[in-house]
């Protein structure tokens, strides 16, 4: 009886630790919020003006939340997204991939990065007001100090965290899209999106003449003729159901390929053909490979916590409260 209440008495005294400890880490956390030019800073290489800039990693991560997603996504949406957006980061540091500084602003090869002040300006634009603008803010800061120091790990290396707006459906993986090799982590899988995303649906409409000058120019084609064109057409799907080349004439190109030529939102596209345009149906929005937005928030509604949403999208992987790595110089 004794030996139990001692027993009792012991588990007693370390959950009072543990609150003690809880309660400090909230106190540390407010601290940071306060004054968050206090942590680490990185190199981010501003591609306007060829300068790199030394960037508070929290405001760079607030930047890039905030410039990637709307503010008035699911507070768990938000949490997946700054972990993402950290491990991105990270694995460009840790592997050194960029030629100048750490990362980039330019979301075409990096991620997206808006600086707050002209974020102010966009979101004031868009009608929101001062206390909107402030509160859209602190919930992402909040969301980055809730995940403080957490990446993504696929069997104890830190991942290429793609993500991307929109897949209805399902996502892609990577080596189909890229030919790459296989990455285990960046496979397709089920996803479930809002269907009032703007986005969702679009067209991209194409003039012979364009058509045929950008692959002549690009090095795609030779020649087209307009009954060759008339004939273009899908040649071969990805097994997530994408398009994966086309035919027109002789030539075979990848849907990849066009994507990024003609700013087709995806390759997740039907084609028709008239006697002057060639027309794209698309659905969804991105190159469709790992993190989905539009899913992340659609789940985070369904009531999904940030770590199922990466867990989802991610295969296998793991997320790790902090990842140490020595920055080469
Ligand atoms: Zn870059």
């Amino acid at each position: 009886m004794y030996f139990i209440a001692g027993i009792l008495s012991i588990i007693i005294v370390v959950l009072a630790i543990f609150q003690t400890k809880k309660i400090e880490n909230i106190e540390e956390k407010e601290e940071e919020k306060i004054n968050f030019e206090s942590s680490e800073t990185i190199e981010l290489y501003n591609t306007q003006n060829d300068k790199i800039e030394n960037v508070n990693l929290n405001y760079y991560l607030l930047c890039v939340v905030a410039s990637e997603i709307p503010f008035k996504y699911e507070y768990e949406a938000i949490k997946a997204q700054v972990v993402v957006a950290r491990t991105y980061l990270f694995n460009k540091i840790v592997n050194n991939l960029e030629e100048k500084g750490d990362v980039c602003d330019d979301y075409r090869h990096c991620q997206a990065y808006t600086p707050l002040e002209k974020l102010n300006e966009i979101w004031k634009n868009k009608g929101f007001t001062d206390k909107e603008i402030e509160e859209g803010k602190e919930k992402i800061q909040k969301a980055i100090l809730d995940t403080k120091n957490q990446v993504i790990i696929y069997n104890g290396k830190i991942i290429d965290a793609l993500f991307h707006a929109s897949s209805p459906q399902r996502t892609e993986d990577a080596k189909a899209i890229w030919s790459c090799e296989d990455i285990p982590y960046l496979k397709s899988v089920e996803n479930v999106e809002d269907e009032t995303y703007e986005n969702r649906n679009s067209q991209t409409i194409l003039p012979y003449s364009v058509f045929k000058n950008t692959l002549i120019e690009k090095g795609y084609v030779e020649n087209l003729t307009d009954e060759e064109m008339l004939n273009t057409k899908i040649s071969e799907y990805t097994d997530s159901g994408r398009v994966k080349t086309i035919q027109v004439g002789n030539y075979k190109i990848k849907a990849e390929d066009l994507r990024t030529l003609f700013g087709i939102k995806s390759t997740n596209f039907t084609l028709s053909v008239d006697s002057e345009n060639i027309v794209f149906n698309v659905i969804g929005y991105g190159h469709g490979v790992g993190l989905s937005q539009v899913g992340a928030n659609t789940y985070a509604k369904l009531g999904k916590t940030y770590d199922e949403i990466i867990h989802h999208y991610y295969t296998g992987v793991d997320i790790v409260d902090g990842y140490e790595y020595t920055k080469e110089k």
